[in-house]
């Protein structure tokens, strides 16, 4: 067989159509659903006990916080109410013997000193002055104190907007003494204990700060729909009729939110949209990758789609054509061997050849390729993945493939962005033509895969036009925009609407 023809069956492998896109919205609609009404479905959907999205004339001084792994954020952000902002912040790694403490409280302290050597840095003279009331034993003034938006990514469960408490560490921290307890609670105690003028105002997912961040600064007077991360992992939040949220009537939470808006934001989880595999393609490669994942059978979406999974799939894409020997890739002809195996041009320490070896960023390397003779491609298998003197060839089957596996994500998350648009009737909304800003159904996404990718938007607005109630007409209504800093700008935000309801 030609290494064309075997790409391309490869290819075909990775072939999402319309009618799998439209099940799989169909499936995507009704465990959002499942996952509204009750605990225990693979969708989370979430509670955030936000209530609003912004519109841009929000104004004031917050503050914000970002605990997600080896670093400790800390912000102020002045919202200058014209969809503008300015930012300032600071970056602290923290200390390994901090991630293992004995005791929640070293770690807290610790970041409370941060907040405060913050403050001293960037807002002195407030700082001073509330110290020195705190001395005269005078109370501070609701307008003195900083409300502050906590992003803190890792598993907690959400009572209330500044509230949640702590599941389990992942991502090197171990701390068995805070298991269960509020981590807001715990860095209010520390905040306290140094007198200083903040209140740690929101509990803060990066899903709701990237929706939250896209809706202050997005043109128009809707608000922001959906907030989209499609980097390392893939998640999204989006505005929910507050009706639908049957799981909150009856729990104990009910009565720690402002009801009034209707609405409520809520965390989907999508990563784990039908870890039942009703819907979503299986290819021999998902199934293998899946097995070599902690979390077997666990997030099968993001498995399929986010940065962290497409750089494997391809590998193992890869890996099956070479194991083929007939198939002629990364092959020497010239040797003058029979055996193909005996004359790779592949080497023996290859990353190729190593689980886990390609990042996802190849795909977008040979995805953008437009060089005579994929130079790039082959420079970048030469380079980084370990393969002697690639020809033409070799790097055409590669990027047949690596564009297969990206489409196929893009496709897929068509139906979460198509799905999610559809249940909030937007769309039955009737619009100019062609449509205006106040037409325009709002999307913020962040993360590389959707920034970098080259055609990741293309291929999912394809895809969106395949839906029944969104079609042609429908996707041209949807608009997409980054959303950068969510954990910054997103998360004070959360903290203004946060404080409002406190
Ligand atoms: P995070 O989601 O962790 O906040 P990113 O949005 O930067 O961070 O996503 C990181 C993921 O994106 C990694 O899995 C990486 O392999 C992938 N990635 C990095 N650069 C690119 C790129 N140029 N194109 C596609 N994927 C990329």
């Amino acid at each position: 067989m030609t290494l064309a023809k075997a790409a391309q069956r490869v290819a075909e492998e990775f072939e999402f159509t319309p009618d799998q896109v439209r099940n799989g919205v169909k499936e995507f609609l009704a465990e959002m659903d499942d996952g509204l009404q009750k605990d225990g479905t693979f969708m989370n959907q979430i509670p955030t006990y936000v209530t609003a999205v912004p519109n841009g004339t929000e104004k004031g001084l917050y503050m914000a916080v970002d605990l997600g792994g080896t670093n400790f954020r800390v912000c102020s952000i002045l919202l200058h109410g014209d969809t503008t902002f300015t930012l300032n912040s600071s970056k602290i790694k923290i200390p390994q013997t901090l991630m293992k403490a004995q005791t929640a409280k070293e770690l807290f302290a610790f970041l409370a000193k941060q907040i405060e050597a913050f403050l001293k840095e960037h807002h002195g003279e407030h700082y001073e002055c509330h110290i020195e009331k705190k001395q005269k034993g005078e109370q501070a003034s609701e307008e003195e104190i900083f409300n502050m938006g906590f992003t803190f990514s890792f598993p907690v469960r959400q009572v209330g907007i500044n509230k949640g408490y702590l599941i389990r560490w992942t991502k090197g921290f171990d701390i068995a003494d805070a298991i269960g307890k509020d981590v807001c609670g715990l860095l209010q105690a520390e905040i306290d204990a140094l007198h200083l003028p903040v209140r740690v105002a929101a509990l803060v997912n990066d899903t709701v700060g990237t929706l939250m961040a896209r809706s202050y600064t997005s043109p128009g007077k809707t608000g922001t729909l959906l907030g989209a991360i499609f980097g390392t992992g893939t998640n999204g939040a989006y505005v929910e009729k507050l009706s639908k949220v049957t799981k909150l009537t009856n729990a104990e939470e009910k009565g720690l939110y402002d009801e009034s808006t209707g609405e409520m934001i809520i965390n989907t989880e999508w990563g784990s949209f039908d870890n039942g595999l009703k819907t979503l393609p299986n290819t021999k490669y998902d199934a293998a990758l899946d097995k070599d994942t902690p979390n077997t059978g666990i997030q099968m979406f993001e498995k399929r789609i986010s940065g962290m999974y497409l750089g494997e799939i391809l590998r193992l894409a890869i890996v099956s054509l070479l194991d083929d020997p007939a198939v002629p890739l990364f092959s020497d002809e010239n040797s003058g061997s029979n055996d193909f195996r005996t004359t790779t041009l592949v080497n023996k320490d290859s990353a190729l050849l190593k689980p886990w070896g390609i990042d996802t960023s190849f795909l977008s390397h040979t995805g953008g390729d437009s060089t005579p003779g994929l130079q790039i491609t082959r420079q970048v298998l030469q380079r980084d993945l370990g393969v002697h003197g690639p020809s033409i060839e070799d790097a055409q089957a590669v990027h047949v493939i690596a564009a297969a596996v990206g489409k196929r994500a893009a496709r897929l998350s068509a139906i979460a962005v198509g799905a999610i648009v559809l249940q909030s009737k937007r769309l039955d909304v009737p619009a100019s033509d062609p449509p205006i800003d106040d037409d325009m159904v709002d999307i913020g996404v962040d993360g590389s895969l959707v920034e970098f990718y080259p055609g990741f938007e293309e291929y999912m607005r394809e895809a969106l036009g395949e839906i029944p109630g969104v079609g042609e007409k429908g996707e041209k209504r949807i608009r997409i925009g980054i959303a950068k800093d969510g954990s910054g700008v997103g998360a004070a935000l959360i903290a203004l609407v946060a404080g409002r309801a406190l």
